[in-house]
């Protein structure tokens, strides 16, 4: 008898869990027990994470480059950041799973099964593909004008945005191919990404009219992930599913004939831009992993975590103006303020001229003797220029305290009382880590 997943013990004890978890996080009745609990605890079970962060301010987005106002990144615009690297953990964790989902969507000639290595390369191959789109989209950049400023008309699809997201990072090197371009001065639209992202599983969704687009751009389909699914895409010259004739890429894939021109336009050398893109997405990737890890996202202290990012952002940056010659190394969470900084390359660079003085690039090829030495000088400099800490934890127990402790500050009433503080925390912390055990049981 073939195995059923669904009559499975492990997954049966599984769901029973979750049915348990959902009782907790229920909105409890006024008989229940649960209003013997903290009193965070008998709020509604709240939406992770809070639509509260998500304030955009429009008159920023259209700041012409030329104000004298820096354009330092907000709460918001950093919220979504970590939702985009969320999404793009998400994305190579199931395109790591194809082989599953096809066999589950029925396409029955990839039955055998492989194993972990020549799942990476579908997620290489998967990379190889989201670069080549980006550079077609880009050649055709779909732009909309409005007072005398440049507009995307909609959002590129997932693959070709974390393209342009990691393209951004590497700031000497989109100058130097983007400087003269419209897509220099066009930021990451965080507010369209915010939209495109569902909450809870971070997949991103895109219209007909935003895929109508990128189609006409480009001539290829707009969802990547869906071509390999259906196994138009694969690994190897094995069979594509479509009827259409296929071509092997450099890299060994097998696609349908719309991408051939593409390949043959974008990826010829080993040394052009396409394997630069795909060589620094491959190197970004630990630290979407490292964002993965601390899950500042879904943390109850998100928001009090990015503002107190931002402020030591900006003492990085003075720290820069102060030691020009030093080689800074910036902490986790300096790092996410000053990468969502870059994703506005034009604002970022005028910026960091203004604030200290230099071109500010963004080396995430140095050696770790390198960034061990660079590292204990910041940490160095930090203390005795802000006399504060410079290491920093970001669990979200520290992170949970630290905010409810400048919450009593705020509010000023005399004393604190810390084991109130502590209690609060706790129970907050309590109520967010079950919701992630719910979210983690549903996911399988
Ligand atoms: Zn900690």
């Amino acid at each position: 008898m073939p195995f059923d997943y669904y009559r499975d013990p492990v997954h049966e004890l599984a769901r029973s869990v979750y049915r348990q978890l959902e009782q907790i996080t229920k909105p409890p009745t006024h008989n229940d027990a649960a209003s013997q609990r903290p009193p965070i605890l008998d709020k509604h079970f709240p939406t992770i994470p809070s639509p509260e962060i998500f304030q955009f301010d429009v008159s920023k987005d259209q700041k012409p480059a030329t104000g004298t106002q820096n354009c330092l990144p907000s709460v918001a615009e950093v919220a979504v950041h970590l939702e985009l690297l969320e999404a793009i953990f998400s994305i190579r964790t199931l395109v790591l799973g194809v082989k599953k989902i096809s066999k589950a969507h029925g396409f029955p000639h990839i039955q055998q099964s492989r194993g972990p290595e020549e799942c990476l390369q579908e997620w290489a191959g998967y990379v190889d593909f989201a670069v080549i789109r980006f550079l077609a989209w880009r050649d055709n950049l779909p732009l909309l004008e409005k007072d005398g400023q440049l507009f995307l008309q909609e959002l590129p699809p997932f693959d070709v945005l974390m393209v342009w997201h990691t393209f951004l990072l590497n700031t000497s090197l989109f100058r130097d191919h983007c400087g003269n371009e419209p897509l220099f001065h066009i930021k990451l639209p965080w507010r369209d990404i915010h939209k495109s992202l569902g909450n809870m599983c971070w997949q991103n969704s895109q219209d007909e009219l935003s895929e109508a687009i990128f189609e006409t751009a480009t001539g290829v389909p707009a969802q990547l992930f869906q071509q390999f699914v259906a196994r138009a895409i694969t690994v190897g010259a094995e069979s594509p599913s479509s009827e259409t004739s296929s071509f092997l890429t450099p890299t060994g894939m097998s696609a349908p004939k719309s991408y051939e021109k593409l390949f043959e336009r974008h990826a010829t050398r080993e040394d052009d831009l396409a394997s630069l893109l795909r060589d620094a997405i491959h190197r970004q990737y630990d630290f979407v992993e490292k964002m993965h890890d601390k899950l500042w996202i879904r943390s109850p202290a998100l928001s009090g975590t990015i503002r107190r990012a931002k402020d030591r952002y900006e003492k990085f940056l003075t720290l820069s103006r102060l030691h020009p010659k030093v080689m800074l190394v910036p902490m986790l969470d300096i790092d996410l303020v000053w990468h969502t900084h870059q994703c506005s390359a034009i604002h970022y660079i005028q910026d960091v001229t203004a604030l200290t003085g230099q071109f500010l690039g963004h080396d995430d090829k140095l050696s770790a003797e390198a960034l061990s030495n660079g590292l204990a000088e910041t940490t160095r400099l930090f203390q005795i220029h802000f006399a504060e800490e410079y290491g920093h934890c970001g669990c979200w127990d520290c992170e949970s305290v630290m905010e409810h402790v400048e919450q009593a500050m705020r509010n000023g009433t005399g004393g604190m009382d810390f084991d109130a503080i502590a209690q609060t925390a706790e129970a907050e912390l309590v109520l967010f880590r079950e919701a992630e055990v719910a979210a983690s049981m549903r996911d399988k």
